[in-house]
């Protein structure tokens, strides 16, 4: 399961950080969040999804391919028939 934090959505409200502190980390100057993993550990995938669930900007983003439904729906996800 892979995630990320859209850097233009994030307003810094910290609640990824408090729900999964080893999976985000905030900025030191602007306070905005980042994916500390590319790759989630298997053992942190429930509370990155509940962090995802929980942010007021919908600014956290998950391709779960291998396990299971995004929490959010993709912004651009393009599709190919
Ligand atoms: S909860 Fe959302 S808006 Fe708040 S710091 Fe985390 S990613 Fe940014």
């Amino acid at each position: 399961m892979k995630v990320w934090v859209d850097p233009e959505r994030c307003q810094g409200h910290t609640l990824c950080s408090m729900i999964a502190p080893d999976a985000f980390e905030l900025d030191d100057i602007d306070g905005h969040s980042s994916a500390v993993f590319d790759e989630v550990p298997p053992e942190l995938e429930d509370k990155v999804r509940e962090a995802a669930q929980s942010c007021p900007e919908c600014a956290i983003f998950i391709d779960a391919d291998s396990s299971g439904d995004p929490a959010k729906p993709e912004k651009s996800r393009e599709t190919t028939s």
